[in-house]
């Protein structure tokens, strides 16, 4: 068992983020799939995603299986982690908030959806992927442990580089034009520098 202050925050912090996945998944409406780009790859990137954002880190907090890879914990790492996680959380919630009923988890699209460009996705076409790094990062700095700290982030930073072509693809495939000028006056994860 490794709960001390950095693990209790990052567990109460884990739980704020299934809340907020929870409350999304139960407000997307169940319309029609018109686009469905989901394989085999895709889903098994969703499942190393979730190993380690939850697997991997509960299983080193309330086990001694992953000892072996602890390391000590430095307090102003632990600082920056929390400020790092707080910010993952925000961007989090507010890409949900924004996507709205054009959430999914596969490659998806159903017949009513429409394209955001508002709130913040008016900067990145990707935040809630920002929001997975930002959190894979704050992760790494809240568990000292070489496998769970790193596995959110490796995880995310694989499934980054697989989806967003593919999502893109089906993205500009569907929406055209618009989604052609979308790309143009938007950053991937980070925001354009210099966008207005
Ligand atoms: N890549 C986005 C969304 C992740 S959820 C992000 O990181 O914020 C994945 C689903 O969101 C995709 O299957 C697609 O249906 C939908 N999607 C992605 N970008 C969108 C956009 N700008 N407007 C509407 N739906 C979008």
């Amino acid at each position: 068992m490794n709960l001390h202050a950095p693990q209790a925050l990052f567990l109460i912090g884990l739980l704020l983020y299934i809340a907020i996945r929870s409350v999304y998944q139960k407000r997307t409406g169940s319309s029609e799939k018109t686009v469905n780009r989901s394989n085999g790859r895709d889903r098994i990137l969703v499942l190393l995603v979730i190993l380690g954002q939850i697997v991997l880190p509960l299983l080193y907090v309330f086990s001694a299986w992953l000892n072996f890879a602890n390391y000590g914990p430095t307090p102003a790492v632990v600082c920056i982690g929390i400020v790092t996680w707080l910010i993952g959380l925000w961007v989090f919630w507010r890409a949900h908030a924004d996507l709205g009923g054009n959430w999914s988890v596969n490659l998806e699209l159903h017949s009513a959806h429409q394209l955001v460009t508002r709130g913040v996705y008016r900067l990145v076409r990707h935040p809630m992927y920002a929001a997975f790094l930002l959190l894979g990062i704050a992760q790494a700095l809240l568990l000292p442990n070489w496998l769970a700290g790193a596995a959110a982030l490796t995880a995310v930073v694989l499934m980054c580089l697989v989806r967003i072509p593919n999502e893109e693809a089906m993205m500009q495939e569907y929406f055209g034009q618009a989604y052609q000028e979308y790309i143009l006056r938007t950053g991937s994860v980070l925001p354009r520098i210099g966008v207005q």
